[in-house]
């Protein structure tokens, strides 16, 4: 019997867990940059600010922004001068992210349907990899951070941002409370898709805490492993080099 890997709450075969991560993200991609600022409070765009200040691109750098959706992080990346890759295994969200590039007017962007966990890029091929509220819901994550570490150059460096259970009591029960029941519902009412909305917030609950991933970036080769939580692990940026 092959091995059943999480799909949200579920237990199901890793196939079956990509082909309904793809149905997620074609339901979800012409809604998903107004859902994220409704689920968020607007929250998102700082976190994103303050990923791309950590990860300081520089003009004329070769950045892949993997599992990079709708571009949002790509798009602050471009602004500062770097050539950046938007990656993803879903073409509806690289459509949507490529007519808002145009939208504003944005260059030095390539895009490319890719599967993290067996990208087609050569080995040593960029500056920096990048992937952000992605790595959840890859379901051979050890494969994506081998992938990651052999795309990238020598004092190459990888950052990583994602969600996580928050260790803060209070903050933690409150935010599951509010994730639970109320985002499902407006997952319901604006994107007419409740099950999209229920399995993103599950996939949240069962992202490994900071330490546990952590061990996992270093067990891909990557030294200088750090991780930085932000509201008690609720989001949490990694980063590593590759030497
Ligand atoms: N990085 C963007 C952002 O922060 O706005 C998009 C994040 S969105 C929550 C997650 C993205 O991961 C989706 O666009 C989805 O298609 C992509 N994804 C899921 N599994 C993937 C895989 N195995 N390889 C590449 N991308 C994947």
């Amino acid at each position: 019997m092959t091995e059943q890997v999480n799909f949200g709450d579920e237990l199901v075969s890793p196939e079956e867990k990509m082909r309904r991560v793809g149905e997620v993200f074609s339901s979800v991609a012409r809604r998903y940059d107004v859902m994220n600022d409704l689920m968020s409070g607007g929250m998102h765009r700082l976190w994103k600010d303050r990923f791309v200040a950590r990860v300081k691109p520089r003009p004329g750098e070769d950045i892949l922004d993997m599992a990079g959706g709708t571009g949002d992080v790509a798009f602050r990346m471009a602004r500062r001068g770097a050539h950046v890759t938007v990656a993803d295994i879903n073409a509806d969200m690289l459509e949507v992210g490529k007519s808002r590039a145009e939208r504003r007017g944005l260059t030095g962007l390539s895009w490319k349907v890719e599967n993290a966990e067996a990208l087609s890029f050569a080995a040593a091929a960029f500056d920096a990899y990048t992937i952000v509220f992605g790595i959840r819901n890859v379901t051979d994550i050890p494969a994506a951070l081998r992938e990651a570490y052999r795309v990238l150059k020598r004092g190459g460096r990888f950052y990583c941002m994602e969600f996580s259970a928050s260790d803060w009591p209070g903050f933690s029960t409150l935010y599951d409370r509010y994730a639970s029941y109320v985002i499902p519902k407006v997952g319901k009412v604006v994107a007419n898709d409740e099950d999209s909305y229920r399995y993103l917030i599950e996939s949240i609950r069962r992202f490994p805490k900071p330490a546990a991933f952590r061990a996992m970036v270093t067990e891909a080769g990557f030294i200088r492993v750090n991780a930085e939580p932000m509201l008690g692990g609720l989001v949490t940026i990694h980063s590593g080099w590759k030497i």
